[in-house]
């Protein structure tokens, strides 16, 4: 049986404004009725849904669709179902609503990343109903957590449940859209994300009365050395294909601007400033937390390295947590075939391998030996830049630009599956 895409098309939709009217905010998350919905969805027709809670009403769901060569590494799907919280003095709309308007889906989740597991459930139920066999298996995610670390999402699978996520290669957000540039349209394929590494770093001094004031305390150190962090650039590193990615896009390696600076070194960033706990004393402590950021082929001892050369022999580091860096190589069929996909659906269009400064679950995926790739694609117009929605205020997908994804999404999985796509779609 084929399945018109017109009718895919609307079910795409449908199925992300519902998932946009579940209020998945976290914290708390409560991911579970997302959940519960994605499996009576993929249940009506007739695939199984393996669900596992990190913790109550935080719900990971995994769905398979078997494949005619179970030794095939299999292709993992994957979206995160909880979003980031609303601040809805900020919105013109309301941000649970799913609501249509302007061409755009309206609603928290829209972009970040509700509409790619949309198109995951759609792309499953419609191999489920045409009868396609892919020649490996594929799985389908939908996690709880990544908005608040993955520890009960992602990481939770991945270190519990391996067996279910298990994958060759797999499919994940923040890469596929459209960035115009000087009058040119790039899609960034994100092949590689920065690790993070967070230090406290702590300065002590003499106390002191507050009536007796010195020049030389605790908070004029930690201040002196805030400023040496901001004000001193880390050593450029720039891998090659980052250099192909700005080459293409016409961005100068020497001033490439505080857009792109980040994925060119390590960096540092104070987020909290703590000191003092008396009107009229001196403290004799003051600390800071440093949020690093560190590229391919570094760790936390090479980062606290080059800090400490910033910052002299004083303060005292303390490690808080660290996530290693993950890269995939550019250099496969499956990136290939996206590259080729993208740029045939928009012609004059580039798509490039790119890296990203946070971090996504595909850093939990890839230590299970998968290729992890960020690839959900949809066009955007120029004066609706991606950066802006993505956890911004009135976040919203235009519904053109999604069906747009969409066909370029099912284009890719098909043909990489080795599935004719008239064989599902009419
Ligand atoms: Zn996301």
């Amino acid at each position: 049986m084929t399945i018109s895409w017109q009718s895919i098309q609307q079910e795409a939709l449908d199925c992300l404004r519902a998932l946009v009217r579940l209020d998945t905010t976290n914290p708390p998350g409560n991911e579970r009725i997302a959940v519960d919905y994605l499996a009576d969805v993929l249940g009506t027709y007739g695939i199984d849904s393996v669900i596992r809670e990190g913790a109550p009403t935080r719900a990971n769901l995994v769905a398979r669709h078997p494949g005619t060569d179970s030794s095939a590494a299999a292709l993992l799907l994957s979206s995160h179902t909880d979003v980031v919280p609303v601040e809805r003095s900020g919105w013109t709309r309301e941000p649970f609503s799913g609501e249509i308007a302007q061409g755009c889906v309206w609603g928290r989740g829209a972009i970040d990343m509700k509409s790619k597991c949309a198109m995951d459930v759609a792309m499953m139920t419609a191999m489920k109903r045409a009868g396609a066999k892919p020649n490996r298996d594929v799985i389908l995610a939908a996690v709880a957590d990544e908005e608040a670390g993955s520890d009960l999402g992602a990481k939770f699978l991945v270190e519990r449940h391996p067996e279910l996520v298990r994958a060759g290669y797999v499919l994940n957000e923040v890469g596929g859209f459209t960035v115009h540039l000087m009058n040119r349209r790039f899609y960034p394929i994100q092949v590689a994300e920065k690790g993070f590494v967070t230090v406290r770093m702590k300065v002590t001094a003499m106390p002191g009365h507050g009536s007796m004031p010195r020049s030389d305390t605790a908070i004029s150190r930690i201040s002196e050395l805030i400023t040496k962090i901001v004000k001193t650039p880390m050593r450029t590193n720039i891998s090659p294909f980052m250099r192909r990615a700005l080459e293409d896009m016409g961005v100068p390696l020497e001033s490439p601007g505080p857009l792109f600076a980040p994925m060119l070194a390590n960096t540092a960033s104070p987020t909290i400033l703590r000191a003092g706990y008396k009107d009229n004393v001196i403290p004799g402590e003051a600390t800071i937390v440093l949020d690093g950021r560190t590229l391919p082929g570094e760790d936390p001892e090479s980062f606290m390295a080059e800090l400490r050369q910033i910052v002299g022999p004083e303060p005292t580091f303390e490690l808080l947590k660290s996530a290693p860096p993950v890269q995939a190589s550019p250099d496969t069929p499956l990136f290939e075939l996206i590259k080729q996909t993208v740029e045939a659906a928009d012609p004059g269009a580039r798509a490039i391998a790119w890296m990203i400064p946070g971090a996504t679950d595909n850093k939990y995926y890839s230590q299970l030996g998968a290729v992890c790739y960020g690839f959900s694609p949809v066009k955007l117009d120029p004066q609706m830049p991606f950066g802006a929605l993505y956890h911004g205020n009135d976040e919203r997908l235009p519904i053109e630009g999604f069906f747009w994804g969409l066909r370029v999404y099912a284009e890719v999985l098909f043909k990489f599956l080795g599935i004719r796509f008239d064989q599902v779609f009419a």
